[in-house]
C-alpha cells in the first residue's frame, strides 16, 4: 500500500507544534468511530508502551583504565559477576546474574538500578597478569558517572504477548511467572496488551533497525530483532540499546522472583507513525483481539500442555475460567505504568523533544523460535595440521589456511621472508630465511611454525 505520509512530513509536523498524537488506548476509539480511512487523516502518531519482567536485559560498561593497568578476566560488581571476556576493561552484566553473597536476593537486575539511582557499587576484579596489563586484582567503588560508558543492551524485550500460567499440580512452584498455586490456584501472565509495542505493529511495517524509542525513560533504539524473535506465532520480540545513565530508577527495576532468581523491569515506548490505514487499522487493535495460551506450568517439560486459549480483556477481568475452575488472574507486568509511557511519549513528541526515525531496515517477518537441537556428541573433530607440510624442507613454514595477512610477523623479519608488496598483497619467502628465530612467537593465528 502507498504511504499517504511519510515520517520526515511527521517530523515537520512536530517541529511545527502541528502534530496529532494519541496514544494507543486512545487510538482504539478512534478507528472504532471513523475506521482506518478517517484515522489516518487523524492520528499522524500512536505511542505504545510496555512495562514488564524482562530477563533477557542487561548493561556494557567500560570503567576506563586503572594504573597499574589491569585486563579484568573476572569481573564483579556487588559480587554479582559480569562478563569480562572481552577488551581489558569492559564488561557485561546480565540481568539475572545472581549475587555471589546474598543468592536470589540481589542480582544484575538490582545493580543496574542501584547505578541508576547514582549510589557507588564495589567493583572487583582478578586477572592473570601481562606485560602491558600487569596488575592482578581490583577492588573499589565505583558509580555510574565514573564509567566511560554504561550502555542498556537487551538481547530480547517486549515479547508481542505472553502465555498466561497455571499450575495443576498438587505443590505450589515457583517460576519466572511469579508463585502459581496448587490445583489451579491462580493464573498468572504478562505483557500490556494492546498498548503493547509490537501488537500495534505486528507485521512490522514501521518498526526496524534503528527505530528511536523510549526505553527506561531515556531515548533509545532498536537494534535488531529481538532472540527468539517469532512472527509467525505471535511471539515477536526486539532488540533494544540505550543510555543508562539518562535512565529513571521509576521504569528500570531490579527485582527478585522467589525461589527462581533476578529479573530487570524495563520499561519500552515505540512511536507508531501512521503513515497509511493499513497501520492505522493494526493501531486500532484492542484486547479482545489478542489471544493467548492458558499453560499448565505444573507440567515440567518444554512441551507443557494448553489447557485453553483467552484473550487479554479475559485476563485483565480478573478472572478466567479453566478447565471449568474459575480462576483468579494477575499479571507480573504493570498496565499502569505501560500506560504512563504512552502518555509521556505522547507529550515528548508533542513538545518537538522526540522526533522520529526512520529504520534503515524493517524487521524480519519470517524467523521462528526453534526448539534446541540436542544431537549425541560426537567425535571432536581434529584441529588443522599447524604447517603446510608440503614444503617441510624450509625452516620457516606458514599454513597459509591460516594465516589472516596481519602482518604483525613482518617487522621481525630482517630478510623480508614476510612482506607486503605495494598493493598490501602479503608476500612469504622462505628461501630468503637465516634461520634467527625471531618470528616463530609472534604469530596470532600459529601460522608460523619453524623447523625443529
Ligand atoms: S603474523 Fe601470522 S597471520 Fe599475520 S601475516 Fe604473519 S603468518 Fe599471517
Ligand atoms: S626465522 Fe628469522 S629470518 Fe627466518 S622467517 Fe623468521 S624472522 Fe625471518
Amino acid at each position: 500500500m502507498k504511504n499517504q505520509k511519510t515520517i520526515q512530513e511527521i517530523n515537520e509536523k512536530i517541529e511545527n507544534g502541528s502534530v496529532r498524537v494519541v496514544t494507543a488506548s486512545e487510538m482504539i476509539d478512534i478507528v472504532a468511530e471513523l475506521g482506518a480511512d478517517g484515522a489516518v487523516h487523524e492520528v499522524d502518531v500512536v505511542t505504545t508502551g510496555t512495562f514488564g519482567a524482562m530477563c533477557s536485559s542487561g548493561m556494557w560498561m567500560n570503567f576506563g583504565h586503572a594504573e597499574p593497568p589491569i585486563k579484568m578476566s573476572k569481573v564483579w560488581l556487588n559480587d554479582v559477576e559480569a562478563y569480562g571476556g572481552v577488551a581489558a576493561v569492559d564488561a557485561y552484566l546480565g540481568a539475572t546474574q545472581l549475587s555471589e553473597t546474598r543468592g536470589m536476593e540481589y542480582g544484575g537486575g538490582h545493580v543496574i538500578e542501584d547505578l541508576i539511582r547514582r549510589k557507588s557499587v564495589h567493583l572487583r576484579a582478578e586477572a592473570y597478569g601481562t606485560d602491558c596489563y600487569p596488575r592482578k586484582e581490583l577492588s573499589i567503588d565505583i558509580n555510574i558517572d565514573e564509567m566511560n560508558q554504561a550502555t542498556m543492551s537487551n538481547p530480547r524485550n517486549c515479547y508481542e504477548r505472553y502465555v498466561a500460567a497455571v499450575n495443576s499440580s498438587d505443590k505450589t512452584i515457583y517460576t519466572y511467572m511469579g508463585k502459581l498455586l496448587p490445583e489451579l490456584g491462580n493464573a498468572t501472565y504478562s505483557g500490556a496488551g494492546d498498548i503493547a509495542p509490537i501488537p500495534n505493529d505486528p507485521t512490522f511495517r514501521t518498526i526496524g533497525i534503528g527505530t528511536r524509542i523510549f526505553l527506561g525513560g531515556a531515548v533509545g533504539y532498536i537494534t535488531a530483532s529481538g532472540t527468539q524473535h517469532s512472527p509467525g506465532t505471535g511471539f515477536s520480540t526486539l532488540m533494544l540499546q540505550g543510555d543508562v545513565k539518562n535512565m529513571s530508577p521509576e521504569f528500570i527495576r531490579g527485582a527478585t522472583f522467589t525461589r527462581y532468581g533476578t529479573s530487570l523491569y524495563v520499561g519500552v515506548g515505540v512511536p507508531i507513525p501512521v503513515l497509511n490505514s493499513e497501520i492505522a487499522k493494526s493501531t486500532g487493535i484492542s484486547n479482545e483481539q489478542i489471544q493467548t495460551n492458558v499453560l499448565d506450568y505444573g507440567v515440567p517439560s518444554r512441551g507443557r500442555p494448553t489447557l485453553t486459549k483467552v484473550n487479554y480483556e479475559e485476563l485483565k477481568s480478573g478472572a478466567i475460567e479453566v478447565n471449568g475452575v474459575e480462576v483468579k488472574t494477575a499479571p507480573i507486568s504493570s498496565f499502569g505504568v505501560a500506560s504512563k509511557i504512552t502518555k509521556l511519549l505522547a507529550q515528548q513528541i508533542k513538545s518537538g523533544e522526540f522526533l522520529l526515525s526512520e529504520a534503515v531496515q524493517l524487521l524480519p517477518t519470517d524467523t521462528a523460535c526453534n526448539p534446541m537441537v540436542q544431537r549425541e556428541l560426537t567425535a571432536v573433530t581434529t584441529l588443522a595440521p599447524a604447517t603446510d607440510q608440503s614444503v617441510d624442507d624450509q625452516f620457516v613454514r606458514i599454513n597459509k589456511d591460516l594465516c589472516v595477512e596481519c602482518g604483525l610477523c613482518v617487522s621481525f623479519c630482517e630478510p623480508d621472508v614476510f612482506a607486503f608488496d605495494n598493493d598490501w598483497t602479503f608476500t612469504f619467502r622462505p628461501e630468503l630465511c637465516v634461520e634467527c628465530e625471531l618470528c616463530g612467537d609472534v604469530c596470532p593465528q600459529k601460522a608460523i611454525s619453524l623447523r625443529s
